[in-house]
């Protein structure tokens, strides 16, 4: 079974999808892996190390594409690239599946079959293959230091000859799997640190961290789905987040947003008002920049300075890490690898508690439910 990993193409991506730790592990179980030429540059891996865990590296990218069994990435691979996988090939990645679903249609009209990393379902046996946590433990930890880089103060109280300096007070949104490395990235770094979410469970693991859960009264809604995912709020309850965001603001150096909700817009919760109530030199890092933001004034990818205020809105924080970030990466897709492959050869079975939700589009035509409901969505004027 030939798996292929190419050199990714968005700009300013870093990343690779798989380092030579795990070559060794797909070689073991005899697979056989081809890196396209130069793919693991910008993570500090060569072609040499490559070929020392048993990988073969090839320049003829359009070869590789038309032999792959498996196409590893870390970004959904391009249109033409998709067009050059053979019927049947299976790719594997962050592919989007719920909120960019058209941009999958090739890949279900083709016949190829996709397992999309987003869709991992958060259970014991996937955690070891989820790479959006992952990421977010990337994202959330470098969060915190470019906020720190970037502060015209500094974050933990010192007792110095000159006197106090008081700690900077750093206020995270949501407190899933960013939010709290945020969080516990700021408190090691001596920050006084306070945190919003509207999963009661996160009150807790906040706590945990030394930092302070605010609470507000949603009017008893259910906020949280089956999953352990957070569900789209009513307008009233997110109002009432946004309220008490707004007042906690007006004492933040430094605020972190990363709230989402799987295959939603993420939701507005730091209005324009609220960050006009902020510190002059304070700061803004919208994490969920790349589903729209938190902030109201997040320009995606870009950083704006409002009033004195600081807005930035990275949408690739990880590729800032390369070399831990593919490395997890790495590992999350070898073990996930690992389910697909029998005796080196590809075996997909579809009543797999992991594989199966994680398959967007599969064998005998069958396209993930979630993943049909949003493409017709979107197909709908
Ligand atoms: P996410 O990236 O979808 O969202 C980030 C956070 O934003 C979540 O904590 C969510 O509750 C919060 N949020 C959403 N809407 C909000 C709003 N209006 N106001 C404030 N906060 C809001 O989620 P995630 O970080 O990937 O993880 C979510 C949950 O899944 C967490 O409970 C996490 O611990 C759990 N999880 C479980 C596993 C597992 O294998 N069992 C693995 C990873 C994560």
């Amino acid at each position: 079974m030939k798996i292929v990993v190419l050199n990714e193409t968005p700009s300013g991506e870093t990343r690779v999808a798989l380092v030579p730790e795990s070559i060794r592990k797909l070689v073991a179980l005899k697979a056989e892996v081809v890196i396209e030429s130069g793919a693991g540059a910008h993570a500090f891996v060569s072609d040499a190390d490559y070929q020392e865990a048993g990988a073969s590296v090839s320049s003829d990218r359009q070869q590789l594409l038309e032999s792959a069994e498996v196409l590893v990435a870390i970004n959904r691979p391009r249109a033409l690239d998709l067009a050059a996988l053979k019927k049947g090939a299976v790719v594997i990645g962050f592919l989007r599946p719920l909120d960019e679903p058209a941009a999958l249609e090739p890949v279900v009209s083709r016949g190829l079959n996709a397992f999309a990393m987003e869709l991992m379902p958060r259970i014991t046996r996937a955690q070891s293959m989820d790479a959006l946590s992952s990421m977010a433990t990337v994202a959330g930890y470098k969060a915190v230091l470019v906020a720190a880089s970037h502060l015209p103060r500094m974050f933990p109280m010192l007792m110095t000859a000159a006197g106090t300096v008081s700690p900077s007070r750093v206020l995270v949104l949501g407190a899933g799997v960013a939010g709290l490395q945020a969080i516990a990235t700021a408190r090691r770094l001596g920050a006084v640190v306070d945190a919003y979410d509207v999963r009661a469970a996160a009150g807790e693991q906040v706590r945990s961290l030394a930092a302070t859960f605010l609470e507000v009264d949603l009017g008893g809604i259910q906020t949280e789905d089956k999953s352990g995912y957070a569900r789209e709020l009513t307008e009233e309850a997110l109002q009432r987040g946004r309220d008490l965001i707004a007042k906690h603001a007006r004492s933040a150096d430094v605020i972190i947003t990363t709230a989402q909700v799987p295959g939603r817009p993420a939701p507005l919760l730091l209005t324009e008002e609220a960050v006009a109530g902020m510190k002059p030199g304070s700061l803004v890092i919208d994490l969920a920049a790349s589903t729209g933001g938190n902030c109201a004034l997040s320009k995606p990818g870009e950083t704006i300075v409002h009033n004195q205020v600081t807005i930035m809105a990275p949408l690739n924080l990880a590729a800032s890490t390369p070399v831990h970030a593919s490395q997890l990466y790495s590992r999350n897709i070898a073990a996930f690898l690992a389910l697909l492959i029998q005796d080196g050869q590809l075996k997909i079975d579809l009543n797999d508690t992991v594989v199966g939700p994680a398959c967007v589009a599969g064998p005998g035509g069958y396209v993930n439910a979630r993943v049909a409901a949003a493409l017709e969505q979107s197909a709908t004027p």
